[in-house]
């Protein structure tokens, strides 16, 4: 922002944050998983099993209204109909990010309070290719938005000023498996309710994907370690082999 005093000078008023360097990851580290649904805007679980719901207000309804205008406008056709149609457009952004700033806010505000070191987000990106039965009716939702990608951005930088890192996991099935006995099967959830078909485990779905997603960036993120602490250890580093193939020569030698 900038202003204009008195004396016709201009003054910039900056905020500068400074980034933390990223926190050391340890048996003991916490890790948190996001899952962003439709339902409920986000949903945040610690490993010691902390969570929060991020409701995003009445952001869907009004999404809604907006989601109306543009089809009774783009029927219309006319000129002022794609002026206010313009408007609309610009309306809605602003209100996205708007209620992204707040949410992303929110969550790196959580994961501080529980000391998180690595914060897990679903990886939507690498899914385009895929033929599209494959996605669940979520992801094909928010494939195709960019309020989806914005608040993945904010929620990025926002933790990464605080230190924390942030990981993007494959999505596939973290809403399907049973987040206590690994069970996975189309049936466990019905809605907003997770109900395990093998051990009868019940919680909210989002919750479910939440966990789900903090299992996955801790194995992520145990396994992306020890091939660090492999490719440190190997003074005799002759080729760039990933530690995937490091670690299996370092067995096969011992
Ligand atoms: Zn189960």
């Amino acid at each position: 922002m900038n202003f204009l005093n008195k004396d016709r000078n201009y003054y910039f008023n900056l905020t500068v944050s400074q980034e933390l360097p990223d926190k050391k990851i340890e048996d003991a580290s916490t890790f948190m998983g996001v899952d962003v649904g439709i339902n409920s805007f986000a949903v945040a679980s610690t490993t010691d099993n902390k969570c929060k719901f991020f409701a995003g207000g009445d952001i869907k309804n009004r999404r809604n209204v907006y989601k109306n205008m543009r089809t009774k406008l783009q029927s219309k056709g006319t000129l002022s109909a794609k002026r206010v149609l313009e408007r609309l457009a610009g309306k809605e952004k602003r209100l996205m990010t708007d209620v992204n700033h707040c949410i992303s806010k929110a969550i790196v505000k959580f994961a501080i309070e529980n000391s998180v070191s690595v914060l897990g987000l679903e990886d939507l990106t690498g899914i385009r290719d895929r033929t599209n039965n494959k996605l669940r009716k979520k992801q094909k939702y928010l494939h195709n938005s960019w309020a989806f990608y914005q608040l993945q951005q904010f929620i990025e930088y926002k933790a990464k000023n605080a230190g924390i890192i942030t990981e993007y996991i494959n999505p596939e099935y973290t809403s399907q498996p049973c987040c206590r006995c690994d069970h996975i099967s189309k049936n466990n959830r019905k809605g907003l309710k997770f109900r395990c078909k093998a051990c009868g485990f019940e919680l909210n779905a989002d919750l479910n994907g939440a966990r789900n997603i903090e299992h996955r960036t801790r194995d992520y993120r145990y396994i992306l370690e020890s091939q660090e602490c492999l490719s440190t250890a190997h003074t005799d580093n002759r080729s760039e082999k990933s530690g995937i193939s490091m670690l299996a020569t370092s067995v096969a030698s011992s």
